[in-house]
């Protein structure tokens, strides 16, 4: 998933705490060999192959991954959505881009997005991309959605408590060895060493979109990894967006759905979602919390 996974569990006795370690990460490769459109071989880079030409009969888990992708695009307004992913052959940032691309490159890029051009047959357990040259990618709900399994099979081993970490994207359950709550982190994201605030948190997840590592660079101008998907270009605006709730995949894609629909109707979104709480950072570094959130800023 191009992201490194950092595994804590709680566990009396180092060897078993290995095994149960292990588990997690083949539960998290096995994941990555789905999802991944890297992986040429993938069910997901099978449908992407037969964009325009047929429907591709998919795992039952891999369909309802883009069955709840979809949901958050219909909620979001389509400011998330998992066809964004034509238009990384024109912005990426795995390797290096030498020229910003043209209006034309993108318009034309743009007009293979479209979730509801993903043609979902619940029967036949079929996958459609409509349109030739469409393309999905779980770059934004992928690591959140393995971390969530990560979790779910160490619970079922009987781990009591531990944090999954996908680079910085994380869920937590049950305690510290003390006892107290685990506690997380809010960083500044231009200065990493800058805390704004320490959350205690139980059984939560936290995401941040807003990867600042990841962006180009043309006449000074920074173009992030986050795509709006109605216009093509790189969503502007924001500098982090961190969401705070207990399913680790909501959180993921919820974080870039905010980042691209900007502060205030982002924030209005997350509003009206019952156990949702969210942290943006705009571009003039200021904190903007949803209504419900508890922090202590320091
Ligand atoms: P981060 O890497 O900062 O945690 P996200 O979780 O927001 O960021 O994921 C960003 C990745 O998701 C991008 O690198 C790209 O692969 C993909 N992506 C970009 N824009 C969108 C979008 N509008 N909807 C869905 N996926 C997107
Ligand atoms: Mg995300």
């Amino acid at each position: 998933m191009g992201s490194d996974f950092e595994i804590t569990i709680v566990e009396k006795n180092e060897s078993n705490a290995n095994k149960l370690i292990n588990i997690a990460i083949n539960e998290i490769s096995r994941i990555e060999s789905l999802i991944s459109s890297w992986n040429k071989n993938s069910q997901t880079s099978l449908i992407n192959h037969n964009a325009g030409i047929k429907p591709v009969k998919v795992d039952k888990e891999l369909f309802e991954l883009i069955l709840r992708s979809i949901k958050i695009s219909n909620l979001s307004q389509g400011a998330f959505d998992i066809s964004y992913a034509s238009l990384d052959k024109v912005w990426y940032f795995d390797k290096k881009m030498t020229e910003i691309p043209t209006d034309l490159q993108i318009k034309k890029s743009v007009s293979k997005v479209g979730f509801k051009n993903i043609i979902m047959n619940k029967k036949e357990q079929t996958v459609f991309l409509k349109l030739k040259g469409m393309k999905i990618g779980f770059g934004a709900i992928g690591k959140g959605y393995a971390a969530d399994r990560a979790k779910e099979i160490l619970i079922k081993n009987n781990v009591k408590s531990g944090i999954i970490n996908a680079s910085g994207d994380l869920t937590a359950w049950g305690h510290k060895p003390s006892g107290k709550d685990w506690m997380v982190a809010i960083v500044n994201p231009l200065n990493k060493s800058k805390v704004f605030s320490w959350l205690p948190i139980k059984n939560k997840s936290v995401v941040t979109s807003g990867n600042y590592e990841r962006f180009v660079k043309f006449n000074g101008k920074l173009y992030s990894h986050i795509i709006d998907p109605r216009t093509g270009y790189p969503s502007e605006g924001i500098l982090s967006v961190t969401i705070i709730t207990e399913n680790a995949e909501l959180a993921d894609a919820l974080a870039t759905s905010v980042f691209v629909l900007g502060q205030e109707i982002g924030m209005n979104m997350i509003n009206q979602l019952k156990g949702v709480d969210c942290i943006i950072i705009n571009r003039d570094n200021k904190i903007i919390k949803s209504e419900n959130i508890q922090i202590n800023e320091i």
